[in-house]
């Protein structure tokens, strides 16, 4: 598309993401990581429904990135683990290994009602448990799957913006 044409384009739309809600308690440790945190998303067993939800609450349109909450791509460079789904026998280990991976301060949200509580997949054969049988979990975000806005809502508690 021709840059002047994008440019119109642009400033005929105007802004679209969703308008930010009056700021949240800093809950979580705002101050300790000055308004800015790095997520590490770990799937652990979900159904992707979570996922979609998660990738929503960063795209253009809810931007949780304009609070402060950015995903990275490793645990070496996160302050929190946002953890979907429940956890099955075989991401029991990977995730305490993420978690522990992850420097402190740190923070583990689980999302979605599968990683609180093992949802609908309670007492299935491949489950080992909810994520806080595994590692501590420091803020839940009950849904099935909760909404982008409910998960921005819960970054910017962390964040604090
Ligand atoms: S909470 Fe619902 S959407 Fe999320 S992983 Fe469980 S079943 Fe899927």
């Amino acid at each position: 598309m021709n840059p002047w044409n994008l440019a119109r384009r642009i400033v005929a739309v105007g802004r679209v993401a969703e308008t930010a809600p009056s700021q949240p308690v800093a809950e979580h440790a705002g101050a300790v990581f000055g308004g800015s945190v790095q997520v590490r998303h770990v799937d652990a067993g979900s159904c992707n429904g979570c996922e979609i939800e998660v990738g929503a609450a960063f795209n253009p349109v809810y931007d949780t990135e304009r609070y402060g909450a950015r995903l990275v791509a490793s645990p070496r460079h996160a302050d929190v683990v946002l953890v979907t789904g429940v956890v099955t026998h075989n991401m029991a280990e990977p995730l305490r290994r993420t978690v522990e991976a992850t420097p402190r301060p740190r923070l583990v949200l689980a999302v979605g009602d599968c990683a609180h509580d093992c949802g609908v997949f309670r007492g299935a054969f491949g489950v080992r448990g909810s994520v806080a049988d595994v590692v501590d979990v420091d803020l839940v975000v009950p849904g099935c799957p909760p909404e982008p806005a409910v998960i921005v809502e819960a970054l910017r508690r962390v964040t604090g913006r």
